[in-house]
């Protein structure tokens, strides 16, 4: 599976406030450039706190590039994913609407009630994990349901779990031209936080758009400190 991942920060590195309220990062130029990164994937994955805090569509905006998927035989829209070990998704969340296919990935310590009343929603429930998701027992469950190419849109705590799974293969960041600040407002990547080795990136592209920087990576593996 190929994954990547996009996300808008802050010129601080932000990706939203302290209160996890979004923030204007990108403009027009950058949405499109999303929408067309979004009609290229076979699923499109968030964690359960963008559900909570955001409630996105996660859709494909631009009916042309709908049309172009369903002429090549795939669904309008890519699948969404939820990551929400306890099934916290609420049932009338905007990404378990019928204009997708929804999986939400929950752990085995899912209540049986909460699983069953996404599925009344319209979700396919996939279980992987003891208490919380694992991503690697998780990605191939995906793969094994037609997910070739995966893009991730966030939060700050998936990008960490995915980067810390060696599953990233991409990373694009759009730096928008303001600061957001507060020393508990979600980051690119949370998580523990490496402290040994890290994931390294290749810069692959740099492209002003909009009022700031496109940054495109590629990963290439894990590196020490004094490497
Ligand atoms: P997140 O990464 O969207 O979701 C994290 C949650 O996923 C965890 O709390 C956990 O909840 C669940 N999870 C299950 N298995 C996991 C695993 N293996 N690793 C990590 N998480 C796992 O949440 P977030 O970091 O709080 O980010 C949300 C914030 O980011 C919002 O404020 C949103 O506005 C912002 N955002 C910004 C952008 C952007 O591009 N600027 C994009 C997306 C989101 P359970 O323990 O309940 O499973």
């Amino acid at each position: 599976m190929h994954v990547f991942v996009n996300a808008a920060m802050s010129a601080d590195g932000k990706l939203s406030t302290r209160r996890r309220e979004q923030v204007r990062i990108s403009g027009p130029e950058d949405f499109t450039r999303v929408d067309r990164l979004r009609a290229a994937a076979d699923a499109v994955l968030v964690g359960v706190g963008t559900v909570l805090a955001d409630d996105p569509h996660l859709t494909v905006g631009d009916s042309s590039l709908r049309a172009a998927r369903t002429d090549r035989g795939a669904p309008a829209n890519p699948a969404r994913v939820v990551v929400d070990s306890s099934g916290r998704t609420p049932v009338d969340a905007r990404i378990l609407d019928s204009e997708a296919t929804t999986y939400v990935v929950v752990s085995s310590a899912a209540a049986d009630s909460r699983r069953q009343a996404l599925r009344q929603a319209g979700a396919e429930v996939v279980v992987a994990g003891d208490d919380r998701v694992a991503l690697a027992d998780a990605l191939p469950k995906l793969a094994a349901r037609g997910v070739e190419t995966l893009m991730v849109e966030g939060g700050g705590e998936i990008i960490y779990s995915l980067f810390a799974a060696g599953a990233v293969d991409e990373l694009s960041v759009y730096v928008g031209s303001v600061v957001v600040g507060g020393r508990d407002a979600p980051t690119l990547a949370d998580g523990d936080g490496f402290v040994e080795s890290f994931p390294n990136l290749s810069l692959e592209d740099v492209r002003r758009i909009d009022d700031g920087v496109l940054l495109e990576y590629a990963v290439t593996g894990r590196s020490t400190p004094d490497e």
